[in-house]
């Protein structure tokens, strides 16, 4: 009898036990709002071995409960475009709602390198594509930089200094050494081909046409910075969309342009337009842009190869030094384009107008294009949420999440299926979520202070883990966990 009453109270005990226990973490009383299902109601949220298990109206408990009730409580936000991969930058990305940050534009020079250093040591997810540059330049005998130049240790070089690696066209047996680099490259978990055609403009357009190839026989995308983004022909930014989107057609690759509002600025509509017309004619092409009217680059790479000025339609003082805020003239210019030191310039291109009406275009996700320098590392999305849904009134709150969040992964998952779990509130999705405060959430970096991180994100969850806390960084935590391609030598037999 003792025996019986004891199992009782140990049954009991651990019924009740397992209730309490049920869930990691709850996120109570938010407004849940996912872009997939169009969900937009109170609901709460408990989370459990890093995963959504249960989105649901009843009570439900956790070893932590967390009040979200007034806050808005979606998906954490998933940026392609992110170059500043260093921790500095990840904590104001967390503070701006992003779960994901990945290098996908051009990539680094060392996917195996990059990967290993990271892992155990990011706060949020992370994953690059195998770089066409950087290959372009190992074969050419001027390799990048896998952990940093002298000035920016520990951060890789991903932009090729002008030079013969960047200008001159390649013989078919340097392309063909270009690809079997980018083979490596995608073997070691690269997402995607990131191309930078305007950094290596001695590119052909068959050179071009060979990378697309090799994605498509991986069944992997093609990030690509078109190779113009000038207003007069030849070298408009309507050839290079054409080209790429071109090559997407020969090869079957899909297709992902990056920043178009900065490719192709004040002729950004006309850009999408291109888009909007091969998506209309079963091509898998996507784009993507930030909310900034200035874009940043390196000035000694070959972006600024003579006659920039007048493919750009812009002249030396719209080029401004990020740390100082000089306006350049032509002799400063000249000294710092020679200068064997990488110097970050912005570039004041577009017009405030023109980003007013890319932002809430229907094919356009929001990427940041970030890295330390330019106020879009921290404030890009926060921006948008204050600029467009709140003040301007152009995007609704659920399209913006839907530019944030679902489209971003929906792209992801041409290089890694495992994509199909991010990017939405649904029972069964990775728990990276983000809770913030609609009615104050805004950017506060800018042009003189860049890092300044966003306001208004009270929690970030990051696989299960809180790395915002009440709107602070907690310490000492590095959920983030690597996104890579994956069985890429295999893909081709499938
Ligand atoms: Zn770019």
């Amino acid at each position: 009898m003792r025996r019986v009453i004891f199992s009782l109270f140990l049954f009991a005990f651990s019924t009740m036990f397992a209730a309490a226990q049920q869930y990691d973490l709850v996120l109570e009383g938010g407004r849940v709002m996912d872009p997939e299902t169009g969900l937009d109601a109170v609901r709460n949220v408990g989370i459990r071995d890093g995963k959504i298990v249960r989105v649901s109206s009843e009570a439900l408990s956790g070893r932590r409960v967390v009040h979200a009730s007034g806050l808005v409580v979606a998906p954490g936000f998933i940026d392609l475009h992110q170059h500043g991969q260093e921790l500095e930058s990840q904590r104001v990305k967390a503070l701006d709602g992003v779960t994901t940050a990945l290098e996908m534009e051009i990539g680094v020079p060392d996917v195996a390198q990059f990967l290993k250093a990271k892992e155990g040591h990011s706060l949020i997810h992370y994953g690059t594509a195998a770089s066409h540059a950087a290959a372009r330049a190992l074969v050419f005998g001027a390799p990048l930089s896998a952990s940093g130049s002298s000035t920016r240790a520990g951060i890789p070089e991903i932009l090729p200094k002008s030079g013969p690696a960047t200008d001159q066209p390649a013989t078919p047996d340097q392309i063909e050494a270009i690809r079997e680099r980018l083979r490596a490259e995608l073997d070691a978990g690269g997402l995607a081909i990131g191309m930078g055609i305007q950094y290596t403009p001695g590119a052909t357009r068959l050179e071009v046409i060979d990378m697309f190839r090799l994605a498509a026989e991986r069944r992997l995308p093609v990030y690509t910075h078109v190779r113009s983004s000038g207003r007069i022909e030849p070298g408009s930014s309507i050839e290079s969309i054409s080209e790429v989107i071109g090559a997407a057609a020969i090869t079957g690759a899909a297709l992902h342009i990056v920043h178009i509002n900065s490719s192709c600025t004040r002729d950004s509509l006309e850009c999408l337009s291109l888009v909007e017309g091969a998506r209309a004619r079963g091509l898998d092409v996507t784009t993507e842009a930030y909310p900034y009217i200035a874009g940043m680059t390196s000035i000694n790479s070959a972006l600024f190869n003579p006659g920039w000025r007048e493919e750009m339609g812009i002249d030396y003082s719209e080029l401004v030094l990020p740390d100082t805020g000089e306006h350049l003239t032509k002799e400063r210019f000249d000294e710092l384009h020679n200068s064997p030191t990488t110097h970050w310039v912005l570039i004041f291109s577009n017009t405030q107008e023109m980003v007013d009406k890319v932002i809430p275009h229907p094919l356009v996700m929001i990427a940041s294009d970030g890295a330390e320098g330019h106020p879009r590392n921290a404030g890009t999305y926060a921006r948008v949420l204050a600029q467009y849904v709140r003040e301007k009134g152009t995007l609704t709150l659920m399209d913006a999440l839907r530019k944030m969040t679902l489209m971003p992964a929906q792209m992801l998952e041409r290089s890694m299926p495992a994509a199909r779990l991010k990017g939405r509130l649904q029972e069964g999705a990775d728990a990276d979520i983000v809770v913030f405060d609609a009615n104050t959430i805004g950017d506060r970096s800018t042009f003189q202070k860049p890092m300044e991180p966003s306001v208004g994100v009270r929690y970030l969850v990051v696989g299960g883990t809180v790395v915002v806390d009440e709107g602070k960084i907690v310490p000492d935590v590095f959920p983030g966990r690597a996104l890579m391609g994956l069985g890429k030598r295999s893909a081709s037999h499938n």
